[in-house]
């Protein structure tokens, strides 16, 4: 028997960048999903989770296809049916799923359980297994397997995340580097709305459409970049549309923020990183439209409290997740003054999670 567990993950800074052509900045975190894997004599793989009650049983030889009616295990099973295709060689086993990491809030189970799937299957014929590979295999089942156009920072946090350290992903080029997040005397909290994510589909594609219309518009006369996290603040008056220049504007200033962010934390200055936080809440909230009242009454209450640095919401919006920091001191105070602000204003019980800062995917 042999336990493999990949990382939940969160964005530190650089929201709807990915699609956009810029750079994000997220962290893996010490919540995820761990997979039990067990030798099995007959040429199958059965797939069972902790946390939901439908199993699944696979014949190797079989072809795998995407159905509704397989429920979650469709993640595990779309990797199985990509690793078949590739023809890497693939033991029968049970693999058990379990997990502490919240799901479809935002910190990427989903990639937590392609990640971990993948991971676990190599390990057992496999020495060496090539991370960023693997991140890119992970996100291109959950493209076209699951069919959710993800771009790649989900699975390449939750493969690559470092203890201690960001993972800065240039979605453009598709590299990553490693900028160093100690939290010293502060801690990372992770505040979840624990409100369904109904908008979030129609409007992360409406967003999506008016970056693509503001790029061809600033295109027009400004032929030399090719997405819009090159743009300059000074270029959004070619953009006579208001919201369009709403839309570009946080892209624009996002980018700049990231840029900054990446300075301060290499001389560990959480104060500078906190406000750099703060700033990008007020554009997601006030120029991108993809906040809320749940999120914004997480993220104002935090901002509230002596001790808190920073806080913004995290993740596409309308629901999720948003994050803090905040003084150890601070921590139980911001835990109940948000909680029952958040309470008494949205009728719905938070939860706070004071998050460690993890590697990616590794056996247990
Ligand atoms: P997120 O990735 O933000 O958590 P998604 O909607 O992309 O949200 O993915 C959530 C889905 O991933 C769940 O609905 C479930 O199908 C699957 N999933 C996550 N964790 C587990 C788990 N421990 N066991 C089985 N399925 C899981
Ligand atoms: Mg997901």
């Amino acid at each position: 028997m042999k336990k493999y567990f990949a990382p939940g993950r969160v964005n530190l800074i650089g929201e709807h960048l990915d699609y956009n052509g810029g750079t994000v900045l997220p962290v893996a975190i010490h919540l995820g999903v761990t997979a039990t894997v067990q030798p099995l004599q007959e040429n199958v793989i059965v797939l069972s989770s902790a946390t939901h009650s439908f199993s699944k049983r696979i014949d190797l030889s079989d072809e795998i296809h995407f159905d509704k009616a397989n429920d979650w295990a469709n993640y595990p099973l779309g990797i199985i049916a990509q690793l078949k295709k590739e023809n890497h060689s693939l033991r029968p086993c049970e693999i058990i799923f379990e997990s502490n990491l919240p799901e479809a809030s935002g910190l990427s189970s989903s990639a937590a359980v392609e990640v971990v799937t993948a991971f676990a299957l190599l390990a057992q014929t496999e020495k060496q297994i090539n991370l960023s590979w693997l991140a890119l295999f992970c996100k291109q089942v959950e493209n076209d397997f699951i069919g959710v156009k993800c771009g790649i920072m989900d699975q390449y946090a939750v493969a690559l995340g470092k203890r201690n350290n960001a993972l800065l992903i240039d979605c453009d080029k598709v590299n990553h580097r490693y900028i160093p997040f100690e939290t010293g005397e502060y801690r990372l909290l992770v505040m979840n709305t624990k409100k369904p994510r109904s908008l979030i589909h129609s409007k992360y594609n409406e967003r999506k459409q008016e970056c693509e219309e503001a790029l061809k518009i600033m295109r027009t006369t400004k032929s030399e970049i090719e997405n819009l996290c090159q743009a300059d603040m000074l270029w959004l008056n070619v953009l006579s549309n208001e919201v369009l220049k709403r839309r570009a504007r946080h892209v624009i200033s996002e980018q700049l923020r990231v840029n900054e962010a990446v300075k301060v934390l290499q001389h560990n200055d959480l104060s500078t990183f906190g406000r750099l936080m703060n700033a990008s809440h007020t554009s997601l909230k006030n120029d991108y439209e993809v906040s809320g009242v749940e999120l914004d009454t997480l993220v104002e209450s935090a901002q509230q409290i002596n001790g808190c640095l920073g806080a913004r919401m995290t993740g596409a919006g309308f629901g999720g997740c948003a994050i803090a920091i905040a003084h150890a001191a601070s921590v139980e105070e911001l835990v109940n003054k948000v909680s029952e602000k958040y309470f008494s204003v949205t009728g719905l019980h938070c939860e706070v999670y004071e998050c460690k800062v993890s590697d990616g995917v590794r056996a247990r």
